[in-house]
């Protein structure tokens, strides 16, 4: 038997290898992974004859705020991250079944999306009340704010990107803790628009080689307090000492930080905390297709000036949206190529995680093809399907994680997107937190 840790770290996706990170090069401390390879969900790879493509499985981009969390991180790790060139910051979403700008800032009065009585009723939105609306759906909010043609033209789509889910589904304190805040705040959202103009604001960027180099950096940095292959099986707690059966024996420590899907959360925690484990267990997860496509780029007609588009469920289609892969990392292939990434599934579509890849690729060609000028077939494909992988922050959300909050045993540690917030940058800096608070006891 080893030497009793100071802490177990039971998963090395980003939250369990950014806590360990955060705890400092003296942690007495030791990270278990399943996989024979660190990151989790953070997946960058390489196809084409001579691995010339790159393209992402997970995150396409990551979200970095002034200061604190992952921009500290990543200064500590002194990694770089570049935002999307000139024109590729443009997003896009579909209307008629056809590309439009998103109709932010001065765009909102010109769009075709939205008709007059529609924008009459969004610029009412600072005579809302700022109390309504806030503890239930996001599209009970959005609703109430902004009118039923600003939430199926804007927030639909948006909510189907980020979170893959139906707005009438999710809670909108758990999945846009920020937006709430701001309305409660300033009293609206035009309101904390315009008082906090001129404010720096947090950017979308992409870390030097792709997402997982963060990940990788993490994991280097590790050494040999980071053990892959280690499949963790089952815990025992006295009440002092955390128990960790893996699948290289067993390790014992005083505080155990859990850093797994909720599922693998839910499993391991059900013979020492059940009340924990049902609270956990009982989140849904959603399923989600991504479908990466490399083009000679003479074979695409769309200038592939942005970052990407999302589609309203009023459109009536199959997939959830395109990233323009390689216009928001031109290094992603040569110029001669483009990497496009289309997501599928969802709670919209839950049931294409098990379709062929031919169904698909028609998909794609019907969907896809004519939006974006697509001609003859792509050059490479790669599917990845990631199955019940995101987290639904449903209406029961800020309940159950009160539910967890009060179940917790002592020594122990939850992290994951399933709790505070999906995006790497929420789990990061919820790592860091629950990191630096050890020092601040210790
Ligand atoms: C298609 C897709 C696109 C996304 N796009 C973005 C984006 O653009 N920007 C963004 O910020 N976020 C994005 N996300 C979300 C983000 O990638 C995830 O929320 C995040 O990576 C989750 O990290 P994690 O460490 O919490 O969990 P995970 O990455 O799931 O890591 C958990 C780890 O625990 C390990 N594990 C599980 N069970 C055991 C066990 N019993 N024993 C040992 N190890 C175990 C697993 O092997 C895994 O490595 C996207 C996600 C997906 C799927």
């Amino acid at each position: 038997m080893s030497p009793i840790h100071d802490t177990l770290v039971v998963g090395a996706g980003v939250s369990g290898l950014a806590y360990a990170h955060a705890r400092g090069p003296s942690a007495d401390l030791v990270v278990l992974d399943a996989e024979r390879q660190a990151g989790g969900l953070v997946r960058t790879e390489r196809t084409g004859t001579a691995r010339q493509f790159r393209y992402e499985l997970g995150p396409e981009s990551l979200r970095f705020e002034i200061k604190g969390g992952l921009t500290d991180m990543l200064a500590e790790l002194q990694l770089a991250a570049h935002k999307p060139p000139g024109d590729a910051a443009q997003r896009f979403l579909v209307y008629r079944a056809k590309l439009h700008p998103a109709p932010l800032g001065p765009r909102m009065i010109t769009t075709p999306m939205i008709s007059f009585a529609g924008k009459l009723r969004l610029l009412a939105e600072p005579f809302q009340d700022p109390k309504v609306g806030n503890d239930g759906s996001v599209a009970d909010f959005v609703r109430h704010r902004i009118g039923r043609e600003g939430l199926a033209a804007l927030l639909d789509p948006l909510v189907s990107g980020i979170h893959a889910g139906d707005p009438e589904q999710l809670s909108m304190r758990a999945c846009f803790p920020r937006l709430v805040e701001l309305v409660e705040t300033h009293g609206g959202l035009f309101k904390a628009l315009f008082k906090t103009r001129g404010d720096p604001a947090p950017s979308v960027m992409k870390p030097e080689g792709g997402c997982q180099a963060v990940t990788d950096a993490l994991a280097t940095r590790l050494g040999d307090k980071l053990r892959l292959s280690t499949s963790v099986s089952a815990l025992e707690f006295d009440g002092t000492t955390w128990r960790v059966h893996s699948s290289r024996g067993v390790l014992e420590a005083r505080r155990l930080v859990l850093a797994v899907s909720c599922q693998a959360a839910a499993r391991l925690l059900a013979t020492v905390a059940p009340e924990l484990a049902r609270a956990i267990g009982s989140i849904q997860s959603d399923n989600v297709v991504s479908y990466t496509h490399v083009w000679p780029r003479e074979r695409v007609g769309h200038r592939l000036d942005g970052f990407g588009y999302l589609v309203a469920s009023r459109e009536k289609m199959n997939h959830l949206g395109t990233l323009f892969s390689s216009s928001i990392a031109p290094d992603a292939c040569p110029r001669s190529h483009v990497v496009l990434r289309t997501l599928l599934g969802g709670a919209r579509k839950s049931e294409l995680i098990d379709a062929s890849e031919g169904d698909l690729a028609e998909i794609v060609r019907r969907e896809v093809g004519p939006m974006l000028e697509l001609r003859g077939e792509p050059e490479c494909v790669v599917v990845q399907r990631w199955r019940a992988t995101l987290p639904r922050f449903d209406l029961a959300h800020p309940e159950r994680l009160r539910a967890i909050e009060r179940a917790q045993p002592p020594g122990l540690e939850l992290l994951g997107n399933w709790l505070y917030g999906i995006g790497v940058n929420h789990l990061v800096a919820h790592a860091r937190e629950r990191a630096h608070a050890v020092a601040r006891t210790a």
